[in-house]
């Protein structure tokens, strides 16, 4: 006699491999990455779903970047017991791919492993050149704005769903006049390390050029107040540097793999379900049960409901873009022509850099349609007319794990691009989206 109906044993099995995978993890093993695959394929738009669910929303595959305006291609990392069957599939299906990364854990051993980090001469010491553990970052954040204490402070922004506070610095010259701020964050997602690290490398060199008497950095910290929040997911970017490099979400309730919430997702716009956005827990781009459902969301949101906004500017990687609202819908923002006129002179002032070339446009038009993103709600919800949301380096031969040789000249470019939009503030009549002055 049978106490399990066939479908009951099924969902049990389940639980017990996904909870055997949540405990492997408890353990802090870190997952490695050897002989896992990124492949790069364009599928065609006639597909069957069932086929599309297969090639991208497997619990085995990682889809690192979706096809935009610039490439019709999908970028999906495979793992290794999968691999031959998946690219037999995708030879049946008359889709040619090639192998672009052949062997993750060979990049992220090269260029950015833990053990590299450790072997470094003084641990205690950070390099902003480099990557760092959180710890090493909060560590620094505090030392800087205790050293810089006239013009830097740190601030508990927001709390992580572990319960971690979650920090950020506000630079500039004190006044007894409100300012308004301008606001950049990174590592929202946890795997992009090149955002965390770009911001922190402006934020010491804005504050080392005012020492230095540059007139328009000191013009900026005069006139306005920058808030840096380096690590927005904090559990999540912990998790990539302990147990799971490729770790994009948060760190939310569940089990095993099928956890955590894409924080990105889980602003308050409108058309919720629309997009780059799913509704099952073990998606990469999971929304959550509903908007700001997210510890880490929502007490950042809070927090920025309490702040004068000058800019929002949220760094991501990689695609080499400037992009500007809306994501949620085709239809333009009224603040469309500034946006872009903005968004041209950004990538022109990143270009003369290093000749590294930004491609510019909306959310929707240049990446891929996605809702409950940060830019949207800020331009819609605090009327923030000037939101961007930059993918930093590379267009893909590295993706995620980009080497540190490659954190000065990102974070320089971007740097000139970020000028580019406190130019525009400093001169602009106001600061209120249109479509806010409507209502
Ligand atoms: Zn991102």
């Amino acid at each position: 006699m049978s106490f399990i109906k066939p479908g009951c044993f099924l969902r049990l099995l389940a639980f017990v491999v996904l909870a055997s995978n949540g405990f492997a993890r408890l353990s802090n093993k870190r997952k490695s990455y050897r002989g896992y695959e990124v492949l790069k394929f364009a599928v065609p738009s006639d597909l069957d779903q069932s086929f599309v669910d297969y090639l991208l929303n497997s619990e085995w595959v990682d889809v690192w970047k979706y096809p935009s305006l610039r490439s019709r291609h999908f970028d999906v990392m495979v793992n290794p017991q999968h691999k031959d069957e998946y690219k037999e599939t995708l030879h049946k299906l008359g889709i040619s791919y090639r192998v672009w990364i052949s062997d993750v854990q060979n990049l992220i051993d090269e260029n950015a492993s833990p053990k590299q980090n450790r072997r470094r001469r003084n641990p205690r010491i950070m390099r902003l050149d480099r990557y760092n553990v959180y710890s090493k970052i909060l560590r620094w954040m505090t030392t800087f704005s205790r050293t810089n204490n006239d013009v830097v402070s740190m601030h508990q922004v927001g709390t992580t769903s572990h319960g971690r506070r979650i920090w950020a610095l506000k630079i500039g010259i004190r006044s007894n006049a409100t300012k308004p701020v301008f606001w950049q964050d990174s590592l929202i997602h946890a795997r992009e390390w090149i955002t965390g690290a770009t911001l922190l490398w402006v934020a010491n060199r804005m504050v080392r050029q005012y020492r230095q008497g540059d007139p328009e950095v000191t013009t900026f910290l005069n006139e306005m107040d920058w808030m840096f929040l380096p690590v927005w997911n904090v559990d999540g970017y912990i998790y990539t540097w302990t147990t799971e490099r490729m770790w994009r979400k948060s760190r939310s309730g569940g089990l095993g793999h099928c956890r955590g919430v894409d924080l990105n997702r889980n602003f308050d716009t409108p058309n919720l379900a629309e997009g780059k956005t799913s509704n099952f827990v073990c998606s990469g781009v999971y929304r959550g049960t509903r908007a700001f459902s997210e510890s880490e969301s929502n007490t950042v949101s809070a927090y920025l409901k309490t702040i004068p906004l000058a800019a929002f500017i949220s760094l991501h990687s990689y695609a080499q873009y400037w992009l500007y609202p809306y994501g949620f819908q085709s239809n333009q923002s009224l603040d469309h022509f500034d946006l872009e006129r903005v968004a041209r002179k950004a990538v022109k002032a990143i270009y003369q850099v290093n000749k590294i070339k930004y491609k510019h446009g909306t959310v929707e038009a240049l990446a891929y349609p996605v809702s409950g993103g940060s830019i949207d709600w800020a331009h819609i919800s605090l009327c923030v007319k000037y939101a961007f949301g930059i993918e930093l380096r590379d267009t893909g031969r590295y993706g995620f794990v980009l080497p540190d040789r490659y954190i000065l000249p990102t974070a320089r470019e971007y740097y000139q691009g970020m000028k580019v939009v406190a130019r525009e503030i400093l001169e602009a009549d106001d600061l209120i989206s249109e479509s806010c002055k409507l209502n």
